[in-house]
């Protein structure tokens, strides 16, 4: 489960959340000592729609610090809960607006937790009114403090709580789907055994024994990962039908749900046959960075080509597949390529690695302001060979992460060209090191 502390000043109301949060479901209260004061956290399983999380209160860290700084005296502690956690619930009282205090709060997190998501919740907001906009004044208070859109509620009464679960469900999704993919027998489970140091996966000679998808959740560097391996389904044609043609249509989805497709392919084919991939590999290696998915390509059982008779077929698999792999996937430059032997567990490490950027690369947001600034270069540093045909890009904006998606707002009478287009996805990616993941530009024309 996914942890979120709450935290604030005393007297916001945290644990008037926390047991809004937890109902009537037991808290945990275990004592934490430090240098000479112990502490009391409670921690929960949150219920809030279809979310589940735990939930810490952080209200026994600020029991002695009424003087002076809140988190003076607990902040090393603080700190050390604060790292359990993938996100803050920063709570301020909309109705005494804001105070030094929470400003303290604030800055104490930008510096302690920077990595860490941060929503601000305004509570005691019942009586809060939109008319009269007293409202609109503490949700303005709450931006002022930079941690982006508030949400406005009452722990007493349960108002807003549908909110809080809106602005939560995104924020809290912070886990990777990582899918194994590619044709039987290619060491799909051998590999997923080896990334998981242990046999909970069956592995045998035979094609097709791993035949439904198979899910696993482990927890990798601090993340939940949950790996799927598709059967080998990429060889099945459309007309299966039954059981196995459900078991296609099961793959195919979670291909297209993943976070980023491993797709695995076998090292003494590939130095048998003259071309790396195979037509069902092209297409789904294709059908992946299409639907945006990230992609990194495994290439296994290098050790079959060890010893000095295979040097030249290792040598010419090593060049080939990322060579083709880029042939067959012009716009996507950089798709990492990973050499491994899933049996002597080797190479697992580093595959997992270039999953693991990969997936970070997938889920970067760019401000606008950096953009602007970057594009401003870019444009001047681009020549258009038909000024006039030059298209007029007033401002360059993200909307969307998992993929990294942005718009252009073109103003005049031209539009951006797909060379146009083209060209700031390269410089975007270069720029901002996103290659090796799909990354869509989209225009829109401004009157
Ligand atoms: P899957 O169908 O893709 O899941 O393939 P399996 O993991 O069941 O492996 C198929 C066969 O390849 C098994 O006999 C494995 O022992 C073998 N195999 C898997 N990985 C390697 C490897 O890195 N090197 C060698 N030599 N054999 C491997």
């Amino acid at each position: 489960l996914p942890t979120v502390i709450i935290m604030g000043r005393p007297n916001v109301g945290k644990s008037a959340l926390f047991n809004r949060l937890i109902r009537r479901r037991e808290a945990l209260v275990y004592n934490t000592p430090t240098d000479h004061v112990t502490r009391d956290i409670r921690e929960g399983v949150a219920k809030l729609g279809d979310l589940r999380f735990r939930v810490l209160d952080s209200a026994g860290l600020e029991a002695e610090a009424s003087s002076g700084s809140v988190l003076s005296r607990t902040a090393g502690m603080t700190r050390n809960v604060l790292g359990r956690s993938q996100l803050v619930l920063f709570l301020i009282d909309g109705r005494e607006g804001l105070q030094d205090m929470d400003l303290d709060v604030g800055r104490w997190l930008r510096k302690n937790a920077p990595g860490i998501k941060t929503l601000v919740v305004i509570n005691k907001a019942e009586k809060l009114d939109a008319f009269s906009g007293s409202l609109a004044a503490s949700v303005g208070e709450a931006y002022s403090l930079g941690f982006g859109d508030p949400v406005a509620l009452s722990a007493e009464t349960g108002f807003g709580m549908s909110e809080l679960h809106e602005a939560l469900k995104p924020l809290l999704e912070d886990y990777m789907l990582q899918v194994l993919t590619g044709r039987p027998n290619v060491g799909k489970s051998t590999l997923l055994n080896a990334i998981l140091q242990e046999d909970r996966v069956l592995v045998g000679p035979e094609a097709g024994l791993t035949r439904d998808s198979i899910r696993v959740k482990f927890e990798y560097e601090g993340r939940t990962v949950y790996l799927v391996d598709t059967a080998g389904w990429l060889e099945r044609t459309n007309q299966e039908k039954g059981p196995a043609k459900l078991s296609i249509v099961q793959s195919r989805k979670n291909l297209m749900r993943a976070h980023v497709v491993a797709l695995v392919l076998d090292a003494e084919e590939i130095g048998k046959a003259r071309r790396s991939l195979k037509h069902a590999e092209v297409v789904i290696a294709r059908q992946a960075v299409e639907e945006g998915r990230g992609l990194v390509v495994i290439v296994n059982k290098m050790d079959l080509l060890r010893g000095r008779e295979n040097k030249k077929t290792y040598e010419s698999v090593i060049n080939a597949v990322p060579e083709e792999i880029q042939t067959v996937i012009p716009q996507v430059t950089g798709i990492p390529v990973v050499f491994v032997s899933a049996l002597e567990g080797k190479g697992r490490i580093a595959a997992m690695r270039q999953i693991v950027d990969t997936y970070e690369k997938w889920c970067s947001r760019l401000s606008t302001a950096r953009l602007n600034r970057w594009l401003r270069k870019v444009v001047s540093r681009h020549s258009w060979k038909d000024q006039a045909a030059q298209p007029k890009i007033k401002y360059f904006t993200q909307v969307k992460a998992r993929p990294p998606t942005f718009v252009a707002f073109v103003s005049g009478k031209n539009r951006l060209s797909d060379t146009d287009i083209r060209f700031l996805t390269k410089s975007l990616k270069e720029d901002f090191d996103l290659g090796g993941i799909p990354v869509r530009i989209l225009q829109r024309c401004l009157l």
